[in-house]
């Protein structure tokens, strides 16, 4: 028997990880080895350093590393773990000898150590809110005279917005906000509202209750409210509710797609004539590759605005849409002048 390989013996150490887990919080590891101070945010604890030390330090702001349930993930460099693999990636050893060198962390100062707590998660409640968008569909079949006016007026005829309106996609609440209030209050309650998120606690009257322009999602599961106008840049130009997704309008295929940033130039596209299905994306950097997964050999064409963000966006959205795709996808020209379909549609009929 051999009695000089140390290293080998240390090895042979029993060394029980699950008692190492239960001994040593992640949070310790972050806080005292690592010299991370917790920030809590809800339903998690961020740290600003990371046990990778490839990654390491960030400035305060870059909260990088999140930790939860004695997990921790780093969104920088994408490394994760317990507290076990986190001590084996910093010091660069085993996760036999990194579990041995924990394990012999001093009991009292272990015992003295109180974990930051995660502020509670916000609730949203994505069935309740659901239920808001199916009950405000049912409730809204016609567009309000004012709502009809404000859309003419950017270029979108009233049987458009009617036909958006029947298929649930552009409704329009009372524009007067005490009665959008007593409409919101009789068709869907405080209580749902109150639970969907849509009414604030101590608040007087929803914040929807004052954007009476209704866009609903494809999957109606979200919506952005707006104003009746144009909003002033002081304000928010829309409130959106629910996980996010696209707006979807239906043409003479579904294999010829046009896709837009945002629903005013969905409904542009229609009024400009388009015969294609349209994908109304919530923002040009707002899109998730799981809404083309359907898009296998079709015919693709994007319309994103003709700035600096659209074409940034573009450049990002490219690659995506052209492995969903299969192949190349277009992208519209817009006319000297305009930077986005609405204002090309409005161009057309001399709105501007
Ligand atoms: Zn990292």
């Amino acid at each position: 028997m051999s009695h000089n390989n140390t290293n080998s013996d240390r090895q042979r150490r029993s060394v029980d990880f699950s008692e190492v887990r239960n001994k040593v919080p992640v949070d310790w590891f972050f806080e005292h080895l690592l010299g991370g101070s917790p920030k809590q945010m809800s339903g998690t604890i961020r740290y600003s350093v990371c046990p990778n030390p490839e990654c390491g330090a960030s400035s305060k702001d870059s909260v990088k590393v999140s930790v939860k349930d004695e997990r921790w993930k780093c969104f920088a460099c994408n490394e994760h773990g317990d507290v076990i693999e986190a001590a084996a990636l910093y010091w660069g050893k085993s996760l036999v000898e990194a579990a041995l060198e924990l394990v012999g962390a001093d009991a009292d100062i272990l015992n003295s150590y109180n974990r930051p707590q995660p502020k509670p998660a916000i609730q949203r409640d994505d069935l309740a809110l659901a239920e808001v968008f199916s009950r405000l569909v049912a409730a809204l079949p016609e567009p309000t005279r004012d709502g009809i006016e404000y859309l003419a007026g950017r270029g979108i005829s009233p049987d458009i917005t009617r036909t958006a309106c029947k298929k649930g996609i552009v409704l329009t609440l009372p524009s007067n906000p005490k009665e959008a209030k007593e409409f919101l209050l009789d068709r869907i309650g405080y209580d749902l509202m109150f639970r969907a998120g849509l009414w604030k606690e101590g608040s007087k009257a929803p914040a929807a209750a004052f954007r009476p322009l209704v866009f609903v999602s494809n999957n109606k599961k979200a919506a952005e409210f707006r104003y009746l106008r144009e909003s002033r840049p002081d304000e928010v130009k829309s409130l959106r509710y629910g996980t996010i997704a696209p707006w979807g309008w239906l043409g003479d295929s579904r294999m010829r797609i046009l896709i837009t940033e945002g629903c005013i130039d969905l409904l542009s596209a229609v009024a400009l004539g388009t015969k294609r299905s349209v994908m109304g994306l919530p923002g040009c950097e707002n899109w998730r590759p799981e809404w083309f997964a359907s898009f296998r050999g079709a015919d693709v064409l994007t319309a994103l605005d003709d700035d600096d963000a659209g074409r940034t966006a573009f450049e990002k959205l490219r690659p995506v849409l052209e492995a969903a795709v299969g192949g190349p996808i277009g992208s519209y020209k817009l006319p000297t002048g305009a930077k986005d379909l609405n204002e090309q549609l409005k161009q057309k009929l001399g709105l501007m």
